[in-house]
């Protein structure tokens, strides 16, 4: 088990099975994530800096498992997707070649690191 009772917010935290990242869910206003009142629930990749907002903990909890649909850099080391050497994003994969969503930089498919 982690504990993490230290941290403002944290509920739980989970080590998700497919990505073996670590996954942490908290109440986003007390965390000081965010305080949108729709979404107080955050489900953070811990390994990676991502956030998503729930509006329920019950919705913050399923997410846990699943970091792959909503990390995309948990997604991008499950697929193999490179990153961009501009700005570390994972790039999408377009016909034969990667493109970047954030600067548009393209990689052929072929020539991946
Ligand atoms: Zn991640
Ligand atoms: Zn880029």
């Amino acid at each position: 088990m982690i504990d993490h009772s230290d941290r403002a917010g944290w509920r739980r935290s989970t080590i998700a099975r497919q990505t073996g990242t670590e996954i942490g869910v908290y109440h986003a206003a007390d965390a000081g994530i965010d305080d949108d009142p729709t979404a107080p629930w955050a489900t953070v990749c811990e390994t990676h800096s991502t956030v998503v907002l729930h509006r329920t903990r019950r919705l913050a909890d399923g997410h846990a498992a699943d970091p792959c649909g909503w990390c995309q850099y948990c997604r991008a080391a499950v697929d193999g997707s490179p990153l961009c050497a501009d700005d570390g994003e994972p790039m999408d994969r377009r016909g034969d070649e990667w493109v970047c969503p954030q600067c548009y930089a393209r990689t052929p498919a072929g020539a991946t690191r």
